[in-house]
């Protein structure tokens, strides 16, 4: 753990494993925190804060930069400890790296645009300003299936407005997280400034955190239940909170659109990060017209899916996170099939060829999905692909807005009107329209609904740890 500048044990002496989700193999031994570390952070955290908002912007900017250029310079040398702990892909994990990278340029650059405001008033012996001012200690809590780039999303922000950091991440994950404040504490970050409290057990943390009084903010990704249960208790001590939870992505693609096309942008969106990301389609709305195409296409591009470690060539899948996510998958596909959904391909967990040790589940294609099957309702969070068709006269913007989450959806259609009226009608905060990646550093994520509260990223994103000082000045 990571505290007032020093690396150290837990309180208790005790430790948990770190392990790799394709083999089982432990990798290290981690610090398992309790309440008596997370209360030694937030000491360190309240001490610090008075110093490091105190400084420049500049000051904060110019460790940000440094912070940017360290993790550029470690990307293969991080992607492979993410792919060792959490499974993803190379690839993939290397490109989360650039995009964790992206956050601590964004918020470098945007620590200098912190801007206030004068406003008239009525009175000509008076004139406001507004100033902003940092928050105060952050309490940040953090997921595993983003176990760098979650981390920055919501470090970078609260250093560059000024605020001091606890965070706890994920018990699965807790390396990648001792990683980018190896590179903080490199860049520069002063002693205090930011604390790491890893554990196995995290409710005493969040007990901890939602009522210490001197955390002014909770910032929390993961889960819908955990994250309700945080901000209920952070409410009633009327802390600050920006929740990024759950989401349940529908998929449409209207008859105008290119079906084979759609289904190439499915295959690579649906399966990333094995299906583990809260933005993963989860209800793909295909037009009648083009069913056969888009499931074709789709069936033969998931079927050319390599499952294995993410560190060999040519694997495409990795596992899922633990052998609970590999159970609810088979829940959702075995009620899905009972219901009447047709297995394109996969459909069942991987034993063969070692994959038995992981957590592995094949790369699963449904059709005929229809609405009271358990995955057109609950979060998959595994690699399914469920294609629920819709026909002429079918309200599908209803159907998709039929969850109560809402945070990513996408849309396929060469119709500009249809695209504009569809955005605008789905009531999901994140939206690409013939588009998979519909995400930036530059541009704000966050959900509505029961997908959360508030929006990281972009210039939005250092908003949430800034608070308003309105001062009136007579003259
Ligand atoms: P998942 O089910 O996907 O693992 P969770 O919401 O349980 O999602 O986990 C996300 C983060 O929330 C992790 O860092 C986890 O340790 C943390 N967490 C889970 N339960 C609690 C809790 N009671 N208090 C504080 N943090 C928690």
């Amino acid at each position: 753990m990571f505290i007032n500048g020093q690396w150290r044990e837990a309180a208790s002496n005790t430790h948990f494993t770190s392990s790799n989700p394709a083999t089982g193999e432990a990798i290290d031994q981690i610090p398992a925190g309790g309440a008596e570390d997370a209360v030694a952070a937030i000491d360190a955290a309240h001490a610090a804060f008075p110093a490091w908002s105190g400084r420049s912007a500049y000051e904060r900017s110019a460790i940000l930069y440094k912070a940017y250029t360290l993790m550029v310079e470690r990307k293969d040398e991080l992607a492979k400890l993410m792919t060792t702990e959490q499974g993803k892909p190379l690839r993939a994990a290397t490109n989360e790296t650039q995009y964790a990278a992206d956050f601590l340029l964004w918020y470098a650059e945007e620590a200098k645009r912190v801007y206030g405001e004068t406003i008239p008033s009525a009175r000509g012996d008076q004139r406001f300003i507004i100033f902003k001012a940092p928050v105060g200690v952050v309490a940040a809590v953090t997921p595993w299936n983003y176990p760098i780039s979650m981390l920055t999303r919501k470090l970078a922000p609260a250093l560059a407005a000024g605020c001091t950091v606890v965070l706890k991440p994920a018990e699965a994950t807790p390396l990648c997280a001792i990683a980018v404040f190896k590179i903080l504490q490199e860049a520069g970050v002063p002693d205090g400034v930011i604390n790491l409290v890893t554990a196995e057990d995290p409710k005493p943390i969040g007990e901890v955190f939602t009522t210490d009084e001197r955390v002014r903010k909770i910032t929390f990704t993961g889960s819908t239940a955990v994250g309700k249960m945080l901000a209920g208790k952070a409410g009633e001590n009327l802390k600050r909170i920006s929740m990024e939870l759950g989401g349940h992505a529908p998929f449409i693609v209207y008859d105008d659109a290119d079906p084979t096309h759609a289904a190439k942008g499915a295959s690579l969106v649906k399966f990333l990060n094995s299906g583990q990301a809260c933005i993963s389609p989860n209800r793909m709305f295909m037009h009648e017209s083009g069913m056969d195409a888009f499931v074709g296409e789709l069936t033969s591009r998931v079927e050319r899916l390599r499952a294995g470690n993410g560190l060999e060539q040519g694997v495409g899948i990795g596992p899922l996170v633990n052998e609970a996510a590999v159970a609810k998958v088979e829940r959702q596909v075995e009620d899905a099939k009972a219901k009447g959904a047709r297995v394109m391909c996969g459909g069942h967990r991987l034993m063969d060829n070692g994959l038995d040790k992981g957590n592995f589940y094949a790369a699963t294609v449904l059709a005929d999905v229809t609405p009271d099957m358990l995955i057109y309702r609950e979060e998959t969070f595994g690699p399914v692909a469920a294609v629920v068709p819709f026909k002429d006269g079918d309200d599908v913007l209803a159907m998709a807005n039929d969850t109560t989450y809402g945070l990513a959806a996408y849309v396929y259609t060469n119709n500009m009107a249809k695209a504009m009226r569809t955005v605008e009608g789905l009531d999901f905060a994140i939206i690409g329209v013939n588009d998979i990646n519909p995400t930036s550093a530059a541009a704000p994520f966050g959900g509505m609904k029961s997908s959360g509260l508030g929006r990281e990223g972009g210039h939005e994103g250092i908003e949430e740890y800034l608070e308003s000082k309105t001062a009136g000045f007579s003259i």
